[in-house]
């Protein structure tokens, strides 16, 4: 090795040592005679000291140093002297006294300085993404990382699961998005997909008898992206056979919350894991993934106004529709422009209008408070709970748009309103979502979770007569406003998955060229089998306090897909797009010809 010692293990019991360390330069003061360079490597930092008279040779290199130069120095350990001692610093006790000095490589001028305080452009750091990896919370984030999934390991083959890699060359398997696909060059004209998930792949396992099985998975699936989402990204992808929902959920809650302890347990967790089914969630807190660290609760006001004398609240409840309410705690002083922006923001996510009724200094104000009788706002602030000082917001709508503008409102004003303990993980499973849904612009049902879900034993029967009210064997962990996994009971019965496949308006010649090979395995003795796969970009993104998955990602993709360091997606030659027997046609705006 070119060192003995890494720059963070040095401590004042070492002192009188002779240590070879190598690393980068993190820093070089020079005070006249006396060089110091602070040397960094993933393990600490080390201030190293040149002086003239230990050896004149080493300090003449000193001199040369630059920021990121790769350096290697001999010396002695020695204790700082007296009230110089770093205690920030685990090294801090002691410093290196150099005997000799050579440098590994240098460096140029960096476009950004490898410090925590720096704020670079992201751009420039996706581009120079190996030096914004030096930086210590970029690296303790890697690392975290690391932990997180050995952590996830060890943990299940402690439990009898088996690591099976699955390929990443496949046939399309369903999870909503696009495919990503591969041109085969040896059978012109087709195809390969990238699995969106292996879950097709993981059942088969479950077929073969592997009863207990995981895989750490890398996924692909080409939507739009947001900051938690990513053209490719992790999973912990698991499946059991002869399990039931609440096997599946009690393993994945004591997973986690023994992640969280032994891992970061700096967080404090609720323990158990509340549990919300979808109908409450929508129905408490406006969203199928609540952030259940502050609690902001929906109300519904429709027994309240249903004689109202505000003619919006009166007829929407008497045209089906629903009134419901928030309260935002105390700030019954916005101003009107504070009012209108949140207006605008319930606007955005749906709404009409939005009703406030501020509730201030002994009386309720509010454009529409003069329409009310003093019974009916009594009983909305009873309803609600609102106090002196708060602010109750109202949203008259179809039940759909009210809970989620009212979701969007509660998560924003939780945030601006810095609601949300900071030092909280609210893990919570959201159950019982249907298994269909609508989708108006298609005219046609789509899977709540996936295709393969099994429907609740007892809603069978509603398969035929009423689709849109059967409830799946599905469930998801959210935490803090995020989805964190997804999961379900899977049909292992050819003629209800195959019923399922029809429901959505698979052709029959389409279920058995794209599913025939599972619907044929599930006909050779397949056992009862679910699972759930939580995704591990969006976890360690939680744990690390970070606010998007890049930050968790060693070499993430940007906003638009892109890899902006390596320059992917590119073009490729003609050559190979001959042997791949494919001619590309540019949509008109990008052709140059
Ligand atoms: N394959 C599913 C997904 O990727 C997870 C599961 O059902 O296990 O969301």
């Amino acid at each position: 090795m070119l060192r003995t010692s890494t720059c963070g293990e040095l401590t004042a019991a070492r002192a009188g040592e002779t240590v070879v360390l190598a690393g980068w330069v993190h820093r070089r003061r020079d005070h006249g005679g006396l060089i110091f360079v602070d040397l960094r490597d993933r393990y600490g930092r080390t201030q190293v000291v040149f002086d003239p008279s230990d050896s004149p040779a080493a300090h003449a290199v000193a001199e040369g140093l630059k920021a990121e130069f790769v350096l290697q120095v001999e010396g002695q350990v020695e204790r700082r002297p007296e009230g110089m001692a770093n205690p920030d610093l685990a090294t801090g006790e002691i410093e290196v006294h150099a005997t000799s000095a050579t440098i590994l490589n240098p460096s140029r001028v960096l476009p950004f300085e490898v410090a925590d305080d720096q704020t670079a452009d992201e751009s420039l750091r996706l581009r120079y993404r190996y030096l914004d990896l030096r930086r210590r919370s970029m690296q303790s984030n890697v690392i975290l990382r690391h932990r997180v999934v050995k952590f996830i390991r060890d943990f299940l083959d402690a439990r009898g699961f088996i690591e099976v890699e699955t390929p990443m060359l496949i046939k399309s398997t369903p999870e909503g998005a696009r495919d990503y696909v591969v041109p085969s060059r040896i059978h012109p004209g087709h195809f390969y997909a990238l699995p969106q998930s292996p879950q097709q792949l993981k059942q088969l396992l479950m077929v073969s008898g592997f009863d207990r099985y995981f895989q750490i998975a890398r996924c692909f699936r080409d939507e739009d992206l947001r900051a938690d989402r990513q053209p490719e990204f992790t999973q912990l992808d698991l499946e059991m056979s002869f399990a039931e929902e609440e096997d599946i959920l009690r393993l994945t809650e004591s997973l986690f919350t023994e992640l969280v302890r032994t891992v970061t347990p700096e967080w404090r967790i609720i323990s158990p894991f509340p549990r919300l089914t979808h109908r409450e969630a929508l129905d408490l807190y406006g969203s199928d993934k609540p952030d259940l660290r502050f609690d902001m609760r929906l109300h519904c006001l429709d027994d309240v106004v249903c004689a109202s004398g505000f003619r919006v609240f009166r007829e929407t409840v008497e045209a089906g529709g629903t009134v419901r309410a928030i309260v935002a705690p105390g700030v019954a002083d916005y101003t009107r422009r504070q009012i209108d922006e949140l207006t605008e923001m319930a606007k955005k996510a749906g709404a009409k209008g939005l009703v406030t009724l501020a509730v201030g200094h002994g009386e309720v104000r509010g454009p529409i408070a003069k329409f009310l009788s003093s019974e009916e706002t009594a009983a909305i602030l009873s309803r609600t709970g609102a106090n002196e000082g708060d602010m109750v917001l109202i949203v008259a709508d179809q039940v759909p748009v009210a809970r989620a503008v009212l979701g969007e409102l509660r998560r924003a004003l939780g945030s601006r309103l810095g609601l949300a303990p900071s030092d909280l993980l609210a893990f919570a499973w959201v159950k019982d979502f249907p298994l269909v849904e609508w989708d108006e612009e298609e005219q046609r049902w789509d899977p709540s979770h996936h295709a393969f879900t099994m429907p609740k034993e007892e809603d069978l029967p509603l398969l035929d007569s009423d689709p849109g009210q059967v409830r799946a064997q599905c469930y998801d962990i959210v935490c803090n406003g995020f989805e964190l996994s997804s999961g379900s009971i899977r049909c292992h019965r050819r003629d209800i998955q195959e019923k399922i496949f029809r429901l959505l308006r698979y052709e029959p010649e389409e279920i058995q060229t794209r599913f025939g090979h599972l619907l044929q395995a599930f006909e050779f003795g397949a056992p009862p089998h679910g699972g759930i796969a939580p995704g591990i970009d969006r976890l360690v993104m939680l744990l690390a306090g970070e606010n998007n998955i890049r930050q968790v990602i060693a070499f993430p993709k940007t906003q638009s897909a892109t890899d902006v360091m390596m320059g992917a997606p590119g073009p490729i030659d003609d050559v190979q797009l001959q042997e791949l027997h494919l001619a590309v046609v540019l949509p008109p705006s990008d052709d140059k010809e």
